[in-house]
C-alpha cells in the first residue's frame, strides 16, 4: 500500500487497547482538520483486532517480529522485540512508503521512535496516555532524588512538587504480573519516557488544563506540554471504538440498558488487561447482588471462568454480564448511575467526561494514583480498597451506596463533564492546542 506517501503525519500507537484508543481518537481529529494521517499498527494487532470506521486515515501494518515467536514470551523479551524488530521495520517502512511525511506522533512508552523521526528531519511528537500527575511521579522515580523504587518500607507520605501529599497506596504500584517479571525493568520502561524529552518537538498529554492545573504548570516549566484531551471527545467523536482487540458478543446490552430506568444501573469494568483473583470476583459479584441496583458487568472471556458457579443465571433480571461493550456509549446512557472502575486513565477520563460518579477499585501501575485523584482531588468518587489483598463484599457494597447516594459527588462529576466539554469545544484549551499543531504542520 503506498497511500502513505502523501501522509503529513505518521501515528504509531503502542499495541494495547488502552494505548490505541486515545491516540486513534487524536489521529481522527487531526484528519478531520485536514491532515493526511497514516496510522501504523503491528502485525500482532492487525491479526487480532477488528477495524472499522477508520476511513479518514490510511492504515498500515509493520511487522513486530511476532511471526517468529514460539509460545509465550517474557515481558522483557516482548519490550526488547518491539524496540529492535519493530523499530527497524518501522524505519524501513517509513523510508519506502512515507518519505514526505512531516511528523511522527508516537506513544511515549516507545521513546526510541524519536530517533527515527529525527534521523529523517521529521517533527517528533510524543503522546502520553497516562495522566500528567502520574507521569510526574514517574519522572521523580526516574530522577531517584525525591522518590526511589523499590519504595522504602517505612515510607508513609511522599511530598512531590505541585502534587498532593501521596501515601504509599497512592504511588504507582507494581504487583507481580507474571513469574520472573523484573519490576525494575518495568519501572525503567516507564521512566524512559522522560529519557529524551528535551529533543521532542511536541509533547501531548491526554488530559485537560482545568483537571490538572497545578502539576501542568510545574511540568510546563520544564517541558512544552500540549494538553489535547479527553481525546475521545475531540470533534464530537464518542462514536464506535474502531480498532478493537475485543468484540462485544452481541449488542444485547443496548436493549437491556434501554429497558432500565434513569440512574438505575451500576456499570462495572476493569478495562482490557487487569485480571482479578477468583476470590475478588466472588466478593464483587456478591456485593453487586447485595445492592438494590441493576448492574452491567464487563467480564472478558479470559476471566469468565472466575465467576462464582452459575452466577450469570443467579443474576438474571438484575444484572447482565457482557464480554465487552462500547464503554463511552454505555457511560453516556441515562440508565447508568455509577461506574465501578479499575481507574485506567481512559476509563477515568471517560467516566469524568460523562459526569458519572466513580467507585475507584485500582489494581496497579497508574490506577492507584488515579484513584487518589478521583476521590480526594476531584471529588468525583470514592476509593474502594487500595491496600493489599481482597476487597470484601461489604466494603464494595458500601462504596457503591456512598457514590450512588452522594449528591456532592454527583455534582462534582457533572462539573468535570462540563469542563471536559469546554476543553475540547471550540476555543477550549485542548482544541486550541490541536489547532496549533495542525496549522504548524500545514505550514511545514
Ligand atoms: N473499554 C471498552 N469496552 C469495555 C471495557 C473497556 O470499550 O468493555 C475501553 C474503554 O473505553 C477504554 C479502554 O477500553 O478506552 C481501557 O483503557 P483504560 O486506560 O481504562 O484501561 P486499560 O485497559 O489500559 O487497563
Amino acid at each position: 500500500m503506498d497511500t502513505g506517501r502523501k501522509a503529513q503525519v505518521v501515528v504509531i500507537p503502542y499495541p494495547a487497547q488502552g494505548h490505541i484508543n486515545p491516540i486513534l481518537a487524536f489521529a481522527k481529529s487531526l484528519a478531520s482538520k485536514g491532515l493526511l494521517v497514516a496510522f501504523v499498527t503491528t502485525t500482532s494487532i492487525a491479526k487480532s483486532a477488528t477495524f472499522s470506521d477508520c476511513a479518514s486515515l490510511t492504515l498500515h501494518t509493520v511487522s513486530d517480529g511476532s511471526e517468529h515467536v514460539d509460545g509465550t514470551e517474557t515481558v522483557e523479551a516482548y519490550f526488547n522485540r518491539l524496540r529492535c524488530k519493530f523499530s527497524t521495520n518501522l524505519a524501513d517502512y517509513i523510508d519506502s512508503h512515507m518519505r514526505g511525511a512531516r511528523a511522527i506522533i508516537y506513544d511515549s512508552v516507545m521513546p526510541w521512535v524519536l530517533d527515527i523521526a529525527k534521523d529523517r528531519g521529521m517533527v517528533g511528537a510524543c503522546f502520553f496516555t497516562h495522566s500528567c500527575s502520574f507521569s510526574a511521579v514517574v519522572h521523580h522515580l526516574g530522577q531517584g532524588l525525591l522518590l526511589r523504587f523499590p519504595y522504602e518500607d517505612d515510607v508513609a507520605v511522599v511530598s512531590l512538587p505541585a502534587l498532593p501529599r501521596l501515601e504509599k497506596r497512592d504511588l504507582p504500584s507494581f504487583p507481580h504480573l507474571a513469574p520472573n517479571l523484573n519490576l525494575h525493568y518495568l519501572v525503567k520502561h516507564l521512566t524512559d519516557q522522560f529519557s529524551n524529552l528535551e529533543r521532542v518537538d511536541w509533547i501531548f498529554f491526554n488530559t485537560f488544563d482545568k483537571l490538572e492545573t497545578e502539576i501542568l504548570e510545574w511540568m510546563r516549566s520544564r517541558w512544552a506540554i500540549a494538553t489535547i484531551g479527553p481525546t475521545f471527545l475531540l470533534h464530537g467523536q464518542d462514536k464506535k471504538q474502531s480498532i478493537s482487540m475485543f468484540e462485544p458478543k452481541a449488542d444485547a446490552y443496548r436493549e437491556w440498558l434501554e429497558s432500565r430506568g434513569p440512574n438505575s444501573v451500576v456499570y462495572v469494568s476493569f478495562g482490557s488487561i487487569a485480571s482479578l483473583e477468583k476470590e475478588q470476583m466472588a466478593e464483587l459479584g456478591h456485593a453487586l447482588l447485595a445492592t438494590g441496583h441493576h448492574f452491567l458487568w464487563v467480564v472478558r472471556s479470559s476471566e469468565l471462568n472466575k465467576l462464582p458457579p452459575d452466577f450469570a443465571n443467579t443474576t438474571a433480571g438484575k444484572g447482565l454480564i457482557v464480554e465487552w461493550c462500547h464503554q463511552p456509549e454505555v457511560l453516556a446512557h441515562r440508565a447508568v448511575e455509577c461506574f465501578v472502575t479499575h481507574c485506567g486513565w481512559n476509563s477515568t477520563l471517560e467516566g469524568l467526561s460523562h459526569g458519572v460518579p466513580l467507585v475507584a477499585m485500582a489494581q496497579w501501575v497508574d490506577q492507584t494514583t488515579n484513584a487518589k485523584f478521583v476521590a480526594d482531588e476531584w471529588g468525583a468518587g470514592v476509593r474502594c480498597g487500595g491496600g493489599d489483598g481482597i476487597v470484601g463484599r461489604e466494603e464494595i457494597a458500601m462504596c457503591i451506596e456512598r457514590v450512588v447516594g452522594g449528591d456532592e459527588i454527583r455534582r462534582n462529576a457533572l462539573r468535570w463533564k462540563e469542563l471536559a466539554a469546554e476543553a475540547v469545544g471550540k476555543g477550549g484549551s485542548s482544541d486550541n492546542n490541536v489547532e496549533d499543531f495542525v496549522s504548524k504542520i500545514l505550514l511545514g
